[in-house]
């Protein structure tokens, strides 16, 4: 395999920008070249000539994209999504579901192993695992979800879940006040699935309590949760108040600039620090694509919702139905709305997602960690994506933008 040199590079580094350069060997990053510093030996040469080099961004809530859901069960609709993300700078991601039937939810741990498993796998962004939002959420919450297909733990019926996930499940979005969840959580939490609290109409105690239960995300803040309401004039916070106080929580943010104004991106960053969120797409099929009407969740059972390009939306116009958003956008609204310095937008999509999943080998620019790399230009556009040190896509000249 090539030994690579990117030099001439702002380099986005957890703590700070740092102007510089990098090595490649057998896929992984294999020194840090700090200012004008060179390598010694054979490289092939890549100047940058001034752009942004970034880990690869890692998308951990994430539902299709390029006109495919993760849920359409075939291979083409897998590979459609993947390439898209890919290209604006995704890495790794973790396909996501809604409330389904259970042959559907199968259906994406099967092609999560297959993609996995895939000889030309390295061209493509990493499968991480899949996440599955439900179908154990509060039907008061349910937001863009089907609520036919919404369950109550106590049925039991996530046992066959976690059996047919086969290892495949990595997050699960649960509603924490739910009646019988405690034994889904033990469940979950004996096969290392991470549990994120969400779609969640529970008072703080719960949210409390679920802390104390493994619980360590919460799945997009804001969005399809309780908050304060006065019982006799007295005010009972709720888990959006539980989320934001709580540091044991990391916070999935869509700031794909339409669900958060600034001043709610700005009032997480203040309250949970820039350690504390994870930003998501939450993207749906429309995302990469033209406005237009696409179903959200799988193309069989799944409902019409309409994207106007920038936010998609449920056919009565105003409740938001997931986003149309890339990962770079969530770089760029959370840089020019949220006023965070670009190295810290970098990291809340790359090494804030990895710890969440205690992923050691990717997310940060550090020796020994795998080569999966983003080249973003001036304007926080991509340039180029590396996997295992691997060029796998590249601006071709004229390019799409999205804003
Ligand atoms: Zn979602």
């Amino acid at each position: 395999m090539k030994r690579i040199w990117l030099y001439n590079a702002e380099l986005l580094c957890p703590d700070g920008q740092v102007y510089g350069g990098l090595t490649v060997e057998e896929g992984r990053i294999a020194a840090i070249l700090p200012g004008d510093a060179q390598p010694v030996g054979d490289f092939e040469k890549i100047d940058l000539r001034g752009t942004f080099l970034a880990p690869g961004f890692i998308d951990i809530h994430v539902h299709g994209g390029g006109g495919s859901d993760f849920m359409d069960g075939t291979p083409e609709s897998f590979e459609a999504a993947l390439s898209m993300h890919l290209a604006h700078g995704t890495t790794a991601l973790c396909p996501t579901t809604l409330a389904a039937e259970f042959d559907e939810l199968g259906r994406v741990f099967d092609l999560c192993r297959q993609f996995r498993q895939a000889p030309d796998a390295g061209t493509r962004p990493r499968i991480l695992g899949a996440h599955l939002e439900g179908p154990y959420i509060a039907a008061s919450m349910k937001g863009a979800q089907d609520e036919k297909y919404i369950r109550s733990p106590e049925d039991g019926s996530y046992r066959d879940i976690l059996k047919r996930a086969g290892g495949m499940l990595r997050i699960w979005t649960v509603a924490p006040e739910l009646l019988g969840i405690e034994a889904l959580e033990k469940a979950a939490r004996s096969e290392g699935v991470l549990l994120s609290a969400g779609h969640s109409d529970g008072r703080f105690e719960d949210l409390e309590r679920a802390a104390q239960n493994g619980y360590t995300m919460v799945t997009h803040l804001y969005s399809s949760m309780s908050t304060i309401i006065r019982e006799n004039g007295m005010r009972r916070p709720g888990i959006l108040e539980a989320a934001l106080l709580l540091d044991g929580l990391t916070a999935e943010v869509i700031a794909d600039g339409m669900h958060l104004p600034p001043s709610l991106l700005r009032l997480i960053v203040k309250t949970k620090g820039a350690d504390g969120i994870v930003l998501v797409t939450d993207a749906m099929r429309g995302a990469g694509m033209p406005a237009g009407i696409y179903k959200l969740g799988s193309l069989r059972r799944g409902q019409d919702v309409i994207s106007d390009g920038q936010i998609a939306r449920m056919p009565d116009g105003i409740s938001f139905a997931g986003s149309v958003a890339t990962t770079d956008r969530l770089v760029r609204v959370m840089t020019r709305e949220a006023g965070v310095p670009l190295w810290q937008a970098v990291r809340m999509v790359t090494l804030n997602p990895a710890r969440a999943l205690g992923l050691e080998e990717i997310g940060v620019l550090q020796a020994g960690r795998r080569a999966d790399l983003v080249v973003l230009g001036p304007d926080l556009h991509v340039c180029a994506v590396y996997r295992d040190g691997r060029r796998v896509w590249e601006k071709s000249g004229k390019g799409d933008r999205e804003t």
